[in-house]
């Protein structure tokens, strides 16, 4: 059967609407577009966590750093070495996401505090491993803000809400929580201007 291709106004996990493009085959392909169209960020959300993700500046964001846990020596040394490198780049931007305004910053944040409070070694190993890059943030703000997994958008391993959901789920639902009972109408409410560039 031949691919279908459309674009449709599709309101998407943060409450806005942007057109998505459907690529599918049948109906079951079209409800697995439509699942994942609702499980992921507008192309203005996506591109402002993208721009976030590559700010560069200077800042200090204060974090309590659990012990790392892990099964040898050297994994425990590897994931400090790789935590103590994301706290230099992510440290400044969470300082800058905690002077914003922006409702959406907020929800950044948050993926990052969690990510930071993750004590496991091997855990650390994959984010560099399988770097952990503005599309698994995208996908980690998606999950914090939609409050569950989404089959037809499924995380990678170093996905930090998904690693709480995992472990400790009640650490990933007060997260959640706050997100759905502080943040989400009011992101719902901030009208996003257009994107300079579409989103992947
Ligand atoms: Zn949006």
């Amino acid at each position: 059967m031949a691919v279908k291709h459309h674009g449709a106004l599709t309101e998407r996990v943060c409450a806005h609407s942007d057109v998505f493009s459907y690529h599918y085959r049948n109906k079951s392909g079209l409800r697995s577009d439509l699942n994942y169209a609702r499980a992921t960020l507008c192309g203005a959300c996506g591109q402002k966590v993208k721009d976030w993700l590559a700010f560069q500046g200077k800042g200090f964001h204060k974090l309590e750093l659990p012990k790392l846990q892990g099964r040898t020596p050297g994994l425990i040394s590897w994931g400090n070495r790789v935590r103590i490198e994301r706290l230099r780049t992510l440290g400044p931007l969470m300082s800058h996401l905690q002077a914003s305004s922006d409702p959406l910053a907020t929800v950044v944040l948050k993926v990052l505090e969690l990510m930071f409070q993750v004590p496991c070694a091997s855990y650390w190993v994959d984010v560099e491993k399988q770097n952990y890059s503005w599309y698994s943030l995208q996908g980690d703000v998606a999950l914090l803000l939609r409050g569950s997994k989404c089959r037809d958008n499924p995380q990678r391993s170093p996905s930090a809400v998904g690693f709480w959901m995992e472990a400790r789920p009640v650490v990933a639902q007060e997260a959640i929580a706050f997100v759905r009972d502080n943040l989400k109408a009011s992101i719902a409410a901030h009208v996003p201007s257009a994107p300079e560039k579409a989103s992947a």
